[in-house]
């Protein structure tokens, strides 16, 4: 559905697409809210450790079952506008920053309820927006203040960040060995740069398979693809790998006109037949002449090219996909060829294996022992396809957290201690604002708070009373206590180990504070002819 935002005035309109429904001024904003707040409402239960899973059923009735707040809200057929809005944050989000999607959308929610309370007393919603500016500021700076500086390759603590972002997932039972294998792979793909790291999480290659348990997930120094070796005449297993990756195919390519080949008896035939299987001859006498031992092909190979293949003892795997060329590339230092012509030893890629294991009823080549293990590989298993689905997703997050604690190595607790902490502090300093600001700031504080708020409800502890003893204990300078959801009390969050990275809680403020001034700002829904996306 389009949906777009102009200028009237100095407040945005929203334009709907035909159909949509025109509100104007107090409604609209009343309508916008309430919309992104049922959208909040739908996420709230799945927070924290002892939030609940969603079952989403799709129209052919395939089934989901999650607690990612961006798969929920991926999933789900949203229409109105400013609930896109929403949906829209917790795809940032999960971009940006990987996790957090859940908390973004709960606070943009909360940030909305505020308001619209404020908006009843006849606060004008631009007051709210700027005070929530303000707020936003100020508790990005709290954050700052709170967070500790770790080093960019402390395992211990990235392996405790990896399983907080896997306590509040089906995953918590074998978060260990899933946190163990999933900081090994991010720093082995991590490269330093001066002082800092650099990560392409792309180097980290997921591959899942229904079958076998969770704790069956490993990590392939290489690369695995989930595909077979092409004849049965080859060899199954080769040491000391030398590779060729070839982006084009060893076919006979079939002329782009039709043309017409006149064969008026056998003879011409055969000749026809023994010139197509010279050529292919040739190609496979390049790769052979290369001192290749495996081929692996993005395109094709043909049944005579196998065949030849075979006879001189080489692997062959067809059709691979170009993003693991890619990999494949850098982690064997092979150099993608794409004229046979132009392949020589020193384009070979090395490994000490290359071979074809059974993975449940599938076959797939593992190469490992890679000359540069820049990429690696995460093997998921887990009993079905549903949980493996499941597991892949929480092993995203808990790869994206590591990421950013590589990136920005400064952590803060979990718990609900930091939103706690960023909310007794923007009290005190909304005192220094201007009558209405000052409600605003103090509303955004009231916000924040939703977040151990809703932790201790969804693990069915008293909200009210576990704020208020969490709120004294934050204003003694007790700044890492938060809520043990699992153990159901108030505890050091860092004894707990219950850790989070800055940036997810940066990006969280941010995040949740642009939605909810974005659909503050909107006083004028407007049906258009078109579509205006
Ligand atoms: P999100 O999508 O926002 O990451 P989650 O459902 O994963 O949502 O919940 C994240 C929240 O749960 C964070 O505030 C985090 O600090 C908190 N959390 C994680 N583990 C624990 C725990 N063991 N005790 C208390 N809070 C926890």
């Amino acid at each position: 559905m389009g949906m777009q935002a102009t200028s009237k005035g100095n407040m945005p309109v929203v334009l709907l697409k035909e159909g949509g429904t025109e509100t104007k001024g107090r409604e609209a904003q009343k309508n916008n809210i309430a919309a992104a707040k049922i959208i909040a409402e739908i996420v709230h239960t799945s927070l924290g450790p002892r939030g609940m899973d969603k079952m989403l059923v799709d129209s052919l009735g395939d089934v989901t079952i999650t607690n990612d707040g961006a798969t929920i809200l991926k999933e789900i057929d949203v229409q109105h506008p400013a609930a896109k809005m929403l949906v829209e944050i917790s795809k940032t989000t999960d971009n940006e920053v990987g996790d957090g999607t859940t908390s973004a959308v709960v606070l943009a929610g909360a940030l909305l309820s505020q308001a619209e309370s404020l908006i009843d007393q006849d606060v004008h919603p631009t007051i709210i927006v700027d005070g929530y500016r303000k707020a936003a500021r100020k508790a990005k700076e709290y954050l700052e203040e709170i967070a500790v500086t770790i080093s960019a390759n402390d395992k211990t603590i990235l392996n405790k960040i990896a399983k907080t972002s896997m306590q509040t997932k089906l995953v918590r039972k074998d978060s260990d060995l899933l946190a163990d294998i999933i900081v090994k792979s991010v720093l082995a793909v991590a490269e330093k740069d001066g002082e800092s790291f650099e990560v392409d999480i792309d180097d980290i290659k997921v591959e899942k398979k229904a079958g076998g348990s969770i704790r069956d997930s490993t990590i392939i120094q290489g690369i695995v693809l989930d595909k077979e070796i092409v004849h049965g005449g080859m060899p199954r297993k080769i040491t000391d790998a030398k590779i060729a990756l070839i982006n084009t195919a060893l076919e006979i390519s079939k002329t782009e006109t039709d043309a017409k080949i006149n064969i008026s008896n056998p003879q011409q035939l055969k000749s026809f037949l023994d010139e197509e299987n010279r050529m292919l001859k040739t190609m496979v006498d390049k790769v052979i002449g290369s001192g290749a031992n495996v081929v692996l092909c993005q395109k094709g190979l043909d049944d005579m090219a196998q065949h030849y293949l075979a006879k001189a003892g080489i692997i062959a795997v067809r059709r691979i996909k170009e993003s693991d060329l890619t990999k494949l590339a850098k982690a064997t230092g092979a150099r993608i060829v794409t004229n046979l012509d132009d392949l020589f030893e020193k384009d070979l890629g090395i490994a000490e294996t290359v071979e074809e294991r059974k993975i449940e009823e599938d076959k797939w080549v593992f190469v490992e022992g890679c000359k540069h293990p820049k990429s690696v590989t995460l093997l998921l298993r887990a009993g079905s396809q549903r949980v493996v689905d499941e597991v892949e997703r929480s092993v995203h997050d808990a790869l994206m957290v590591v990421k950013d604690v590589i990136l920005k190595p400064q952590i803060v607790a979990g718990g609900g201690a930091p939103e706690t902490y960023a909310a007794t502090k923007i009290r005190s300093w909304a005192k220094s604002l201007e009558g209405r600001e000052q409600l605003a700031a103090e509303k955004f504080a009231d916000a924040l708070e939703e977040i151990p708020l809703t932790l201790s409800e969804n693990a069915g502890m008293d909200p009210i009373d576990t704020l208020t003893v969490l709120r004294s204990k934050q204003q003694k300078g007790e700044k890492w206590t938060g809520i043990d959801v699992m153990k159901g009390k108030i505890a050091n969050m860092k004894s707990s180990d219950i850790i989070e990275p800055l940036a997810v809680k940066l990006q969280i403020v941010s995040a949740a504070a642009e939605a909810a001034c974005m659909i503050l700002r909107i006083d004028d829904v407007i049906a258009t002819q078109k579509s205006a996306g």
